[in-house]
């Protein structure tokens, strides 16, 4: 539970508490973490646990997966075993909706090996049921010290504090819209939820909150809203991102202008996966969000050309991807071996136009040769010129330079 080191970075982050989330600390004092959440049906305790370790080791720092029934809650136990079988060490978080409080109580093995529980206070009853199922959940997460997300989702939302906050706009004569009136409904069910929390029992320091809708400017509005009135770390995505390119894309345009105002301790990007697709990807892109915003770095960053007329063969960008793959597949072990190789910047550049300045900048880069271009490629290495390589193995003796560059 040592403090981890903050990256350089700067953009400054709104002032959290931390959250002990089975080891891994949420909160502004540590670098944004990133989660993900499985797919499998949870009381598939084989299929559950080959994905969670997948998605651990793609990166993801907590992955939640859905607790919705008996036999997924009666799961638990054995997703843990295994993964411990394999030397997987990554929390497991309980996403409960509906029968959480019922799950909870039957399964206290279950409880017990949750990192945390994620509740939804949209749909843990109405009225005086409401009241009572939370406390339920609770009470559990006391019992057995578990820090809870309060996950409010607007297509869940309460709707006992939403119809309360349309009636009191009614009654103003209807100063606000219909969406403002939800982003308010979500933030007070929210902090009325995480109030009622401590009321029971639970400590500051073991609640977190979302509030994810599924468009970015409401997704701004919201975090932007909610932010400044209270100093529990939020749980920044923007759900029902979509599939592929679109998923991307959207999610990042959403999630950037809230993480360079510093709001967002933990992050997820939910991505629908293509038909057979691994769901790794929304790991990697989560972490792509972060580097290129310079909060965390987990791979050296490797700077390429779009190319252009100047280089016809394909031979640029295949020695582009080769690195790069190269970087990835090696990274677990220069991690251990070299320390701060993640920030570590890499050029592999098309030609003489651009690569020689862009390679002066990084650690060590590259200029292939051009059209027209005599058959050069200078090698930069700490801003000078290292060599020139030539021939047929120049992608080959550039990779040689690479990996003495980081031994060294
Ligand atoms: Fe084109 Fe050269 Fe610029 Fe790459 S560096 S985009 S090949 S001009």
């Amino acid at each position: 539970l040592e403090e981890q080191p903050q990256p350089q970075s700067r953009i400054p982050r709104r002032q959290t508490v931390s959250v002990n989330v089975g080891g891994v600390m949420v909160g502004s004092a540590h670098p944004i973490v990133v989660q993900s959440m499985t797919n499998t049906d949870t009381a598939n305790a084989e299929a559950t646990a080959m994905q969670v370790a997948q998605l651990a080791r793609a990166g993801s720092e907590i992955v939640r997966v859905t607790v919705n029934t008996r036999e997924a809650a009666a799961a638990i136990p054995e997703i843990v075993q295994r993964l411990a079988d394999i030397g997987v060490q990554v929390p497991i978080v309980g996403d409960f909706h509906y029968n959480g409080h019922i799950l909870l109580r039957e399964y206290p093995e279950t409880a017990r090996l949750l990192a945390k529980y994620r509740i939804n206070p949209g749909n843990v009853g109405a009225g005086q049921r409401h009241d009572e199922n939370f406390a339920t959940m609770i009470e559990v997460a006391g019992d057995f010290d578990k820090p809870v997300r309060i996950g409010v989702n607007w297509g869940s939302l309460d709707q006992q504090v939403l119809a309360r906050l349309m009636d009191e706009n009614a009654a103003k004569g209807h100063p606000k819209s219909p969406t403002d009136v939800t982003i308010d409904a979500m933030v007070v069910s929210a902090l009325e939820s995480a109030r009622f929390a401590e009321e029971l029992g639970l400590a500051h320091d073991k609640i977190l909150i979302s509030v994810k809708v599924s468009s970015a400017p409401e997704l701004w509005q919201v975090y932007r809203q909610l932010a400044p009135l209270c100093d529990y770390p939020l749980h920044l995505g923007l759900t029902e991102a979509g599939m592929g390119m679109k998923g991307m894309v959207a999610s990042s345009v959403a999630l950037a202008p809230l993480l360079t105002e510093g709001i967002g301790d933990t992050i997820r990007v939910s991505l629908t996966p293509e038909p057979g697709a691994s769901r790794k990807l929304e790991v990697g892109v989560a972490q792509q969000i972060l580097q290129s915003l310079g909060l965390r770095q987990f791979l050296p960053q490797v700077t390429s050309c779009p190319g252009c007329g100047r280089t016809t063969s394909s031979f640029f960008q295949s020695l582009a991807q080769k690195i790069q793959d190269y970087i990835r597949e090696q990274m677990p072990e220069w991690k251990g071996r070299y320390p701060g190789v993640e920030d570590m910047q890499v050029a592999v550049m098309g030609c003489i136009v651009n690569g020689p300045g862009e390679s002066k900048h990084a650690n060590i880069g590259i200029s292939l040769p051009g059209t027209g271009e005599d058959p050069r490629a200078p090698v930069y290495q700490d801003g000078k010129l290292l060599t020139t390589l030539k021939g047929p193995r120049i992608a080959e003796e550039f990779q040689e330079l690479l990996e003495k560059y980081v031994e060294e």
